[in-house]
């Protein structure tokens, strides 16, 4: 079925008003929803403002609160795409009250990645076609530069499906900070400007002022914050291991954990998504976990999920798979004087691997459906279920 472009006059009005009201779509989302996936131009607009904003730099100059703002900024609001956006709004991985999720969502806002319905949508929608045509941001599918930037400038991926959101669309001040999206971002940047000013009213020995606090603090910082989240889109697909079989590509990455706060244990994350950690083992560096774990001391948030024993163990049998088959590996390359020695625990080893492999329950499909239907279950809840309040 083909669809009727809209002309570039249609496209950039309809724009500048979806640049208020996000849910305004003329035509209906599900049209929106259904046109050719490319590039908008008019859509780009936004993100040339963003990095244009950062060479603002050369006109303020830096100052050491300035460059301090812009980092403290920056995993602040990383944490907010991480442990809120993804592991509160997109996987409901632990439980708070209305008004904490209010303020988690208000929280989330401050990262100018759109609305919480609107991420979460699109992050359920990934876990749901990881990887596969339908996948928005898929490398594999569409390319490095797609999966990092181009698949948010598509028209088709602008509205929100509430249909897939029911969970959060049926509190009404979360469908208003996603309607309007903007007016949290605007408060935020106007706040940077505002402390800047202060600042140097107040404390001119800091040498900085309302425009170098908002290149800093707003520019250079959300630049940054949207590249490294977007690394996760385009990268956490590409580089690092995996460690579980999962039906996508879907990789762990320590650098990629350390850009995003923990959320670069992606593979893990993937095989269980429901987990309210995605370094699933003590030496996986999860900051946004231990975040979320200081912020459950103040009575905010609560009812953590744990990584089920069986995902565990799972785990750890498929790395000894993976070293008993690198052994094999560096065997059939012959053995040399120096290592004959490491033929017999090699052999040992094989033998071991083979017999647990035998016993092991290894992912299959049902397997596979299982790990997707939490995603499911969650767009599909419909009445509010009273959460259930545990340390
Ligand atoms: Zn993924
Ligand atoms: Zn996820």
């Amino acid at each position: 079925m083909s669809v009727s472009q809209p002309s570039i006059f249609q496209r950039i009005s309809t724009a500048l008003v979806q640049w208020i009201d996000a849910d305004y779509c003329p035509d209906g989302a599900a049209k929106m929803r259904q046109e050719p996936d490319k590039v908008d131009w008019v859509r780009v607009l936004p993100f040339v403002v963003l990095h244009i904003g950062c060479l603002g730099v050369i006109w303020v100059g830096w100052s050491p609160i300035a460059v301090a703002a812009a980092v403290i900024l920056y995993f602040g609001r990383m944490f907010a795409v991480t442990g809120i956006y993804h592991r509160y709004f997109s996987h409901k991985t632990y439980s708070t009250s209305r008004l904490g999720q209010f303020l988690l969502a208000v929280w989330g806002g401050t990262t100018v990645q759109r609305g919480p319905l609107w991420w979460a949508y699109h992050h359920r929608h990934h876990h749901r076609h990881s990887d596969d045509e339908h996948d928005a941001h898929s490398p594999h599918v569409h390319g490095f530069l797609w999966s990092h930037i181009g698949w948010i400038t598509s028209r088709r991926n602008f509205p929100t499906d509430y249909s897939q959101v029911k969970d959060l669309a049926k509190f009404p001040e979360l469908v208003f900070l996603n309607r309007f999206d903007i007016i949290v971002p605007a408060v935020f940047a106007g706040l940077i400007y505002g402390v800047g000013a202060l600042l140097e009213a107040y404390a001119p020995g800091l040498g900085t002022s309302g425009p170098q606090l908002l290149v800093w603090g707003f520019f250079i910082s959300t630049t940054a914050l949207f590249h490294g989240t977007s690394c996760i889109n385009s990268m956490a697909h590409l580089m690092g291991k995996r460690r579980y079989k999962t039906e996508d590509d879907s990789r762990n990455s320590f650098i990629l954990s350390i850009i995003c706060l923990g959320e670069g244990w992606h593979n893990n994350h993937h095989r269980y998504q429901s987990a309210t950690r995605n370094g699933f083992y003590w030496w996986e560096f999860d900051p946004t976990y231990y975040g979320l774990k200081a912020l459950s001391w103040t009575g905010l948030i609560w009812g953590f999920k744990r990584v089920p024993q069986s995902v565990l163990d799972e785990g750890r049998h498929q790395e000894h798979l993976e070293t008993v088959a690198a052994a094999a590996r560096a065997g059939s390359a012959g053995p040399s004087p120096s290592s004959l020695k490491k033929v017999v625990p090699t052999a040992a080893a094989l033998a071991v691997g083979a017999m647990q492999a035998a016993h092991a329950e290894a992912p299959d499909k049902a397997a596979g459906a299982a790990q997707h239907q939490d995603v499911s279950s969650l767009a599909a809840e419909a009445p509010e279920s009273k959460p259930d309040r545990q340390g």
